[in-house]
């Protein structure tokens, strides 16, 4: 367990929201696991631990974090819902081998695009999404070569 589960349950509480077993569960699987997971990698992971859980509550669950603004919604794949803690302004690569989402901080160099117009519209974040190969795959590919 990487991440305390006393600061968890404060994570939930200061929201108001019931910190319950498998509630608790679910948000520190994604604190431990910073690849953006979907609804059935996060299920998968956690149906041993919890036998009596079902995919509609890690859904709901899910649901409720994103309105608490505890975890970012991503759609980058395009087919699937992947879910996020990060919730500072960052940017996603998706390797298209092995769909990992992995965060990316560029820095801009603020007063060049933070808070001017760019077209006439005025910048506040930059969120943003790049697709490629990761570097793991291809460490894996040059092994097999
Ligand atoms: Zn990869
Ligand atoms: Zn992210």
């Amino acid at each position: 367990m990487i991440t305390n589960m006393k600061h968890i349950k404060k994570e939930l509480t200061d929201k108001n929201i019931k910190p319950t077993y498998q509630r608790l569960c679910i948000l520190e699987y994604l604190h431990d696991n910073l690849v953006h997971p979907t609804v059935d990698m996060i299920y998968n992971k956690l149906v041993d631990r919890i036998p009596t859980m079902s995919k509609t509550t890690v859904y709901n669950t899910l649901k409720i974090f994103s309105e608490n603004n505890i975890v970012n919604e991503i759609t980058i794949t395009g087919t699937e819902t992947r879910y996020d803690t990060n919730c500072k302004s960052h940017q996603h690569f998706l390797c298209k081998k092995c769909k990992k989402i992995y965060d990316i901080n560029i820095t801009y160099q603020d007063s060049e695009i933070i808070n001017k117009d760019i077209f006439g519209h005025k910048v506040q974040e930059i969120h943003g999404y790049f697709k490629g190969i990761c570097k793991q795959c291809l460490e894996n590919d040059k092994i097999k070569d």
